[in-house]
């Protein structure tokens, strides 16, 4: 198998990879290497980020300084800051032991003055966004008369941000002999537009296939309403306690809204869009980087070149409309030989979306069922087992304090010990799903999955009950619903018509609920009102109320009024139990 040397790279260059890792070179690398440092043929490169682009391009770009001319030889626009910084920290790196070769990141919401400090000192490399590097060249800063190699990177993101005005601004600074050297995850007619325009008989290597996703990432799909989305998400993450990934918004709004809903969940995670400044963007860009933050959420603007790795997952909260987009999306994990997993929280009315990608992507979804309860709550209990029975304890700090606790506990079995001990960590979890519902759409289970473990909750289990507070009181549908919440603490319990009475209000709900409801109302005052409920044979009355008087069967009223309908329960209370997730 050939390795660095063999492809012709040299002994400086071969000292600071070696240091870097690297051993052999990636298929990208074997194949461009040996090219782009024995001719001035263009390059088409259709390959990913984590295929060892930066070196392939990189590499050569070094080898061919010449470290008599000071000025700026070789020039690598992409489209992100983050990319930015990332390839000229690899470039830097790659030269360590050349230390006549200077590179210059330069890219926009930071001081220009610093970047044109050190272009005057003079720097051979320039790594920018379009932007910037525009802005330089006009105040003729930056000259790239001599410049003979230019790299186009994350070519189709560039373009599908609207940098191609800066790049045809930028490459027309260049002289004609120049070498171009395009890399492009994707072939979109945008791409192949701009290397008509501006390369010629170009060398053409494909790492991955035309528009197929990175091979060693699972593709998972999830069936489920729009209405369960975010309980999809956040059971998906409760089942992968570490989860470390992106998961992908339509738009800054959607991101902003998930985001606050995850946060005020008690989940790990943060967002990044286009409404931060560049100071927020790399604070929480830094808290991501460095596994602080465990999720990012994102647009795909905002996320453009962020370039992490090790990500476990990707998830698509919204499908994009373009299957490019979730190939780029897809690919940001399975890197450098490590397996991901892409899932795309659908529903059914998307599917053509989905079969779009499959084959455009050449790739196939596996159909997965959202997480039970119950299966979360094995997972994670399993996780504080491990946890527990990994812990390093130091015995020394823990001595001073051992007696006085065996003595508290020695009432306690071996096997109360454990449970007590589970119970501690564990009760809350147990508690938020104990009611939860199966969202899958496929197989709508509805309500407790520990109630209904046969499937079957269907209405034919309801039966009427009476709560001693009625319209004298001043309760109304919604403030039931969260008293129900409150009780059963879980907004999945599904409620049926409700009936509201003077001093009394009759309503449907699942008979097996009926001990936990009438044993949990008793601690409940409303009001300054003690309640009690009880099953009844009294039939909930049709009659129009105040509510719901202009009601029909019309598809516009059936849009949830306030009373005689079927509720589900609000998430409220949920949040506040949430928050003390562990
Ligand atoms: P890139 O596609 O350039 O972003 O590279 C992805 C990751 O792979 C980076 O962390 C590189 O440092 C690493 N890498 C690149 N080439 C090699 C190689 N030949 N052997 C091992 N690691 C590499």
């Amino acid at each position: 198998m050939a390795n660095f040397k063999d492809i012709g790279v040299n002994k400086e260059l071969l000292k600071s990879i070696q240091e870097m890792g690297f051993e052999t070179p990636t298929p990208i690398q074997k194949e461009s290497i040996p090219c782009l440092l024995t001719s001035r043929q263009d390059l088409i490169s259709l390959a990913q980020t984590g295929t060892g682009k930066t070196a392939a391009f990189g590499l050569p770009i070094i080898q061919q300084i010449d470290p008599k001319i000071k000025h700026v030889q070789a020039i690598v626009l992409c489209p992100t800051r983050e990319l930015c910084i990332q390839i000229a920290k690899d470039l830097i790196a790659f030269s360590k032991y050349l230390d006549y070769v200077k590179v210059l990141p330069v890219y926009g919401g930071t001081k220009i003055e610093n970047q044109i400090k050190s272009i005057k000192k003079g720097i051979q490399i320039i790594v920018g966004t379009p932007g910037r590097t525009k802005d330089l060249i006009k105040r003729k800063i930056l000259k790239l008369d001599i410049v003979n190699r230019v790299v186009l990177d994350e070519a189709d993101e560039m373009l599908s941000m609207g940098f191609k005005d800066d790049l045809d601004f930028i490459l027309d600074k260049t002289s004609n002999n120049r070498q171009t050297m395009l890399f492009s995850a994707t072939m979109s007619k945008e791409v192949i537009s701009i290397s008509k325009k501006y390369m010629k008989d170009a060398k053409e290597i494909a790492v991955a296939k035309k528009n197929s996703a990175a091979k060693n990432v699972e593709h998972h799909i999830y069936d489920i309403s729009s209405r369960h989305k975010y309980e999809a998400l956040k059971r998906i993450a409760d089942y992968n306690p570490n989860i470390y990934g992106i998961v992908f918004c339509r738009t800054r709004r959607q991101t902003k809204e998930i985001t606050n809903k995850f946060i005020n969940d008690g989940y790990n995670a943060d967002a990044i869009h286009g409404d931060l400044s560049q100071g927020q963007r790399d604070e929480v860009m830094s808290r991501f980087r460095d596994k602080s933050l465990q999720m990012l959420i994102a647009t795909d603007v905002a996320a453009r070149g962020l370039d992490v790795e090790d990500l476990t997952h990707i998830i698509n909260y919204s499908l994009p409309d373009d299957p490019e987009i979730y190939t780029h999306r897809s690919g940001r994990t399975g890197r450098a030989g490590k397996s991901g997993i892409s899932i795309a929280i659908s529903n059914s009315r998307e599917s053509r979306k989905i079969k779009s990608i499959e084959n455009k992507s050449q790739i196939k979804f596996l159909k997965k069922e959202v997480p039970t309860g119950k299966d979360i709550c094995s997972k994670q209990l399993f996780k504080l087992i491990e946890k527990i029975e990994k812990v390093k304890v130091d015995n020394k700090q823990i001595e001073p304090y051992l007696d006085d606790i065996y003595k508290k506990l020695e009432w306690l079995s071996r096997e109360d010990l454990i449970k007590h001990f589970v119970s501690a960590e564990f009760n809350r979890f147990l508690e938020y799903y104990k009611n939860s519902n199966n969202i899958n759409n496929k197989e709508v289970k509805s309500r407790s999955d520990s109630k209904f473990k046969n499937g079957k909750s269907n209405r034919n289990s309801f039966v009427n009950y009476s709560i001693s507070i009625g319209r004298k009181k001043g309760i109304s549908p919604i403030e039931l619903i969260s008293l129900i919440n409150r009780v059963m603490k879980s907004n999945q319990i599904e409620i049926g018509k409700i009936d509201i009475r003077g001093d009394h209000t009759i309503f449907e709900m699942d008979k097996s609920l009926s001990t936990d409801l009438s044993k949990g109302i008793k601690k409940i005052n409303f009001r300054g009102n003690d309640l009690s409920i009880k099953e009844t044979d009294d039939k909930i009355e049709a009659r129009p109320s105040k509510q719901n008087r202009n009601r029909s069967h019309s598809s516009k009223n059936k849009r949830r009024g306030k009373s005689d309908r079927d509720f589900k329960s609000s998430g409220n209370s949920r949040k506040k139990r949430r928050k003390n997730r562990f």
